[in-house]
């Protein structure tokens, strides 16, 4: 298999004129059914395996040129991520690919069944530049386990983690059916407008709808990670002490809030409220010191656009005078210091649209009902956090918040799970991926009913006469 393999050969692609060829060498080349066997799928992931352990520094430089992000940030939320999603593969590959055998029914006695997972075919990964390399290459290894080929188009927002890797999957990766296209909205209609037999997209809600509207022309099935306002309910018996660390991270550890499942507005039980803001401005001080300009454990805003989007924000009279800590700006460095907004107008936009951004908007409710009701009077969120030791309080959210995921008394690790299907429902998203899931997004599920030759039943067949009606 290995002098088989095509590395090298065919780079990064630019100009939206070449896509419609390229999309068309890659689909012959999985009619080839090179991707089929386990052994390239196998082969691939180390080749994920490989890149990571050669280019880990490079990687996390690389990150740091497009976000600023702390290179122990990097590690943990992307490259340790991806790698551990291929040794997870590499090591259930076999179970996974193994048809599920399904026991006949009365009614096609004999017979046997078999549920066959075969690669939907050749995909379109389109990514965000939030997590801009774990974004990208996590979805591959669901589509490269699943036995697809695919066209990969980073974010053209993280450009050098585009361009670094457009320069390495071609030297790690099978390149004549894993292909890296860089390139912005021009590009990206352009591969829309191909055939594809599977979508797997990652970005806004207001994209979304783009990318769904472009699949239905063919009905191709597509996997949507969206976005949206991801709400936490603070309870009055919740472990303050545990809780505010574990949002201040999820918070502001992950990204600086340019994070799709970070906590976008804190909803708190106003019994415990001052409490509550009290002790996350000391948290914030322990974390990033007086002044978290200084700190090294801050990633900065992406760009200008997304700065000036959040200085928006802030500047809305209805927010500038509720701020009760932060708020500090730096224009030329695109810093914008963790920033808590209490008793923020439901009306304003920072109640109605995604903040993606180291502000956080605090609300007063009553108690677990009002939350309910807030956060159902929304789009439905990616993911919702409850902090409580009330095990009544605890099972109401379960049981009556519609989200993607839920996370009692932590933030942002469910993520971390490959057990758990991670994605959205209604406008945060559709289908979801990590671990099985991802081999799952990218595999059809075909039905297969085997039978012998012996034993049909004469009343199956016509003339029906009176006496096979009878039968
Ligand atoms: P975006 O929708 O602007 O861009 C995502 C991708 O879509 C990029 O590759 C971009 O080139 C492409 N794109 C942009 N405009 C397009 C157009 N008009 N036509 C075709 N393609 C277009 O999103 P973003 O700013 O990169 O990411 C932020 C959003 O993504 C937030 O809403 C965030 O919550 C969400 N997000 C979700 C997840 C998740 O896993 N659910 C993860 C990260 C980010």
């Amino acid at each position: 298999m290995e002098e088989d393999l095509e590395v090298g050969g065919r780079g990064a692609v630019r100009g939206a004129a070449e896509l419609p060829r390229l999309v068309t060498e890659v689909r012959e080349a999985y009619r080839n059914g090179r991707t089929r066997p386990a052994a390239w799928r196998v082969q691939q992931l180390n080749g994920i395996i490989r890149m990571i352990s050669e280019r880990e520094s490079e990687i996390v430089q690389t990150l740091y040129t497009d976000l600023g992000k702390p290179s122990h940030e990097s590690y943990v939320t992307e490259v340790s991520l991806v790698r551990s999603a291929c040794k997870l593969a590499i090591k259930e590959l076999k179970k996974w690919m193994a048809p599920l055998k399904v026991s006949g029914s009365i009614t096609t006695f004999p017979s046997w069944g078999a549920i066959v997972a075969e690669p939907l075919g050749v995909a379109l990964v389109i990514s965000a530049w939030n997590f801009p390399f774990l974004l990208s290459v996590e979805p591959l290894v669901g589509a490269i386990s699943a036995g697809c080929a695919m066209v990969l188009k980073p974010s053209e927002v993280a450009p050098a983690t585009a361009a670094l890797l457009s320069k390495l999957v071609p030297l790690y990766l099978d390149s004549s059916v894993i292909r890296v296209v860089e390139g912005g909205v021009d590009e990206t209609t352009v591969l829309l407008d191909q055939q594809w037999d599977k979508i797997f997209y990652t970005g806004s809600p207001r994209v979304g709808r783009i990318v769904m509207a472009a699949a239905s022309k063919h009905l191709t099935p597509v996997t949507l990670e969206l976005g949206g306002k991801c709400p936490v309910y603070i309870d009055r018996t919740a472990d303050l002490k545990v809780g505010l660390r574990r949002i201040a991270l999820g918070k502001w550890g992950c990204n600086n809030g340019q994070a799709c499942i970070a906590p976008d507005y804190l909803l708190i039980d106003e019994i415990i409220a001052s409490e509550v803001v009290d002790t996350l401005i000391d948290v914030i001080e322990t974390f990033y010191g007086k002044d978290p300009k200084t700190s090294q454990d801050l990633s900065r805003i992406v760009n200008t656009k997304h700065y000036s989007r959040l200085a928006g924000f802030l500047d809305d009279p209805k927010i500038s005078s509720k701020i009760v800590h932060g708020g500090a700006r730096d224009d030329n460095k695109l810093y914008i210091s963790p920033t808590l907004v209490c008793d923020v107008p439901m009306d304003s936009t920072l109640m109605s649209e995604e903040i993606f951004g180291p502000i956080l908007p605090i609300i007063k409710v009553k108690g677990v009902q009002e939350a309910i009701d807030i956060i159902s009077d929304r789009p439905k969120p990616l993911v919702a956090y409850v902090f409580t030791k009330n095990k009544e309080v605890e099972k109401r959210i379960v049981a009556s918040i519609s989200s993607g995921g839920m996370v009692v008394n932590d933030t942002i690790v469910h993520f971390l799970n490959p057990g758990l299907p991670f994605g959205g429902v209604g406008e945060s998203g559709m289908s979801s991926y990590h671990g099985k899931f991802s081999f799952d997004a990218f595999s059809h599920k075909k039905a297969v009913l085997y039978r012998n030759n012996l034993g049909d039943v004469p009343a199956r067949f016509p003339p029906f006469t009176t006496m096979k009606q009878n039968f």
